[in-house]
């Protein structure tokens, strides 16, 4: 294919994915977005609707949440999205200005790029994964996110995370990896390095961000996602 075909290849998948979710970005349970999420795949558990149920009760819960200081600054709270019934989530740090602007995880730049680790780089859909952050908000010139609003944020992604019950975790960037993982060990240091959180297996790696400005870090992450490609590939019986 040549880049344009792959360019245009592209462009209609992330149109059909966009188009499957509903306005908080959960997957439609209509028939056409249930196609996409009820295949079977290798990224994706045997399909559970308790999974999809759970995650609108989540929602629903977060309501239009006033519980910390980001909230008078955000346009869109981002729940995250993606498949109810994904065998590998990734976490990132919190939205940025898109994510904010259109109430969806990873879609800036930075989100072009998880789009070609998951697509190019795993060979899986998109929409077969589910995406979220510690912070449903964007804090303020996408500055770190604070203790108090970590503290407040958590229990939503802990509830995501119970629910989905993925098979293996990618934590994406410092803050994701430590969260996860209950270090505060850096990041350079903890990549590629898998561990635990509840039970479920966690890869951490860099913040898709970091690569943009850090091009050379990207062998790093491939590393990182090969071994998640085959602990999924070991796991389904591949
Ligand atoms: N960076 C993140 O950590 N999350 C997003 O959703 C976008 C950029």
């Amino acid at each position: 294919m040549g880049e344009r075909e792959d360019v245009l290849a592209e462009l209609r998948e992330r149109a059909r994915y966009y188009a499957s979710l509903t306005s908080i970005g959960l997957p439609r349970a209509g028939a056409a977005g249930a196609a996409a999420v009820a295949a079977p795949s290798p990224a994706a558990s045997p399909a559970n609707p308790q999974a999809a149920e759970g995650l609108k009760a989540i929602r629903e819960d977060i309501g239009d949440c006033q519980r910390c200081k980001l909230a008078g600054g955000r346009k869109n709270i981002v729940f995250g999205q993606g498949n109810p019934n994904a065998r590998l989530m990734f976490v990132g740090e919190a939205p940025g200005a898109d994510e904010d602007e259109q109430g969806l995880a990873f879609v800036g730049r930075a989100g072009q790029l998880l789009t070609d680790i998951i697509e190019k780089g795993l060979r899986m859909p998109r929409s077969q994964v589910f995406i979220a952050n510690i912070l449903k908000c964007r804090p303020p010139g996408n500055r770190n996110p604070e203790p108090d609003e970590i503290m407040s944020c958590q229990p939503f992604l802990e509830q995501q995370i119970d629910t989905i019950q993925p098979k293996i975790i990618v934590g994406l960037g410092k803050f994701a990896g430590q969260w996860l993982l209950k270090t505060a060990e850096p990041i350079s240091r903890i990549r590629g390095r898998l561990g635990e959180f509840r039970g479920i297996k966690v890869m951490p790696t860099y913040h898709p961000a970091f690569l943009l400005r850090n091009p050379a870090a990207k062998k790093d992450v491939w590393e990182d996602i090969k071994v998640v490609k085959a602990l999924l590939a070991e796991e389904s019986g591949d």
